[in-house]
């Protein structure tokens, strides 16, 4: 491949590249925290609750090379654990709350956001991983596609 630096127009892009065209992380975390496609922000990223499309529907770009896997559940985890925690802890020094209604409240919190933020997160995590080119959202051709299986090298 040529220098695109040194070359004065550029190449046309065909299907046998890679696909170098930048990819800003904070549009693409951005529009994957709304559920949408990290590179048309106008696709759906997911089927249903969880499960995510193989492709968008509107740009045809490949979202099954998503592998956010548990790290979704982790994030949330720690965010709705500070939050609720930390609301029993402010609550319990300030206020007298009958623990049941403490109970029934902190859980309510946490189960509904735990409930809204998993997509979002889940989302936010597949789009940063397109836009780094992660686990073979590069494209085959792309030097960082890590899932595409390696020849084994000869003996010089
Ligand atoms: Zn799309």
């Amino acid at each position: 491949m040529e220098n695109a630096l040194s070359s004065t127009s550029p190449a046309p892009v065909t299907t046998m590249d890679a696909d170098t065209r930048e990819r800003n992380v904070w549009t693409s975390v951005r529009r994957g925290w709304g559920q949408t496609c990290p590179c048309c922000g106008e696709g759906a990223m997911f089927k249903s609750y969880l499960k995510v499309n193989d492709t968008c529907a509107t740009c045809g770009t490949e979202l099954h090379h998503q592998r956010a896997d548990d790290a979704p559940p982790y994030f949330v985890m720690t965010v709705t654990g500070h939050i609720v925690i930390g609301g029993i802890f402010f609550v319990e020094k300030n206020y007298t709350v009958n623990p049941w209604l403490q109970l029934a409240i902190w859980s309510s919190v946490l189960i509904l956001l735990t409930l809204w933020l998993l997509p979002r997160v889940k989302g936010a995590l597949i789009g940063y991983q397109w836009a780094l080119r992660m686990h073979g959202f590069g494209g085959e051709g792309y030097e960082g596609a890590d899932l595409v299986p390696a020849e084994p090298k000869p003996h010089a």
